[in-house]
């Protein structure tokens, strides 16, 4: 009972270091805000978890790594993140943006299960500082 009741602590935790962000995170980001807290492996074991429960979905960046966001429409039984993930090439972050990703009909024999579309460039907060330094 004990040892259920401190990994609901640890779940609550890491969820809310991912909703405190307002953009996806990577594995290091948990294992860097969370260090004093749990150990490595339990944050993966969490993660892959809430992945598991429809919680959260994993995204990989063009740089290899793989980052969590928060899903808002899944659940256990299927994930419905086909939207598109951008990725700003200044701050580096991740964002979900809530747009479906459409894409055009495979060729005869191929079944699509997921898609994953990542779209770089740079976000709002970027594009503002960017463009005020080009005003100056
Ligand atoms: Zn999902
Ligand atoms: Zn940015
Ligand atoms: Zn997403």
């Amino acid at each position: 009972m004990e040892k259920q009741k401190r990994n609901t602590k640890t779940k609550q935790m890491i969820m809310s270091v991912l909703s405190d962000s307002s953009s996806a995170l990577c594995y290091d980001d948990f294992a860097e805000k969370l260090r004093e807290k749990m150990d490595k492996a339990t944050i993966y074991r969490i993660l892959q978890g809430f992945c598991d429960d429809g919680m959260i979905h994993k995204i990989v960046g063009e740089n290899g790594k793989t980052y969590y966001a928060l899903c808002h429409h899944c659940s256990n039984e299927k994930h419905n993140d086909n939207h598109l993930h951008f990725r700003c090439v200044r701050c580096e972050t991740i964002s979900c943006i809530d747009e479906p990703v459409s894409i055009s009909p495979l060729p005869s024999g191929y079944k699509m299960l997921a898609v994953s579309c990542i779209v770089s460039g740079y976000c709002p907060d970027c594009l503002t500082e960017q463009n005020e330094k080009v005003a100056k």
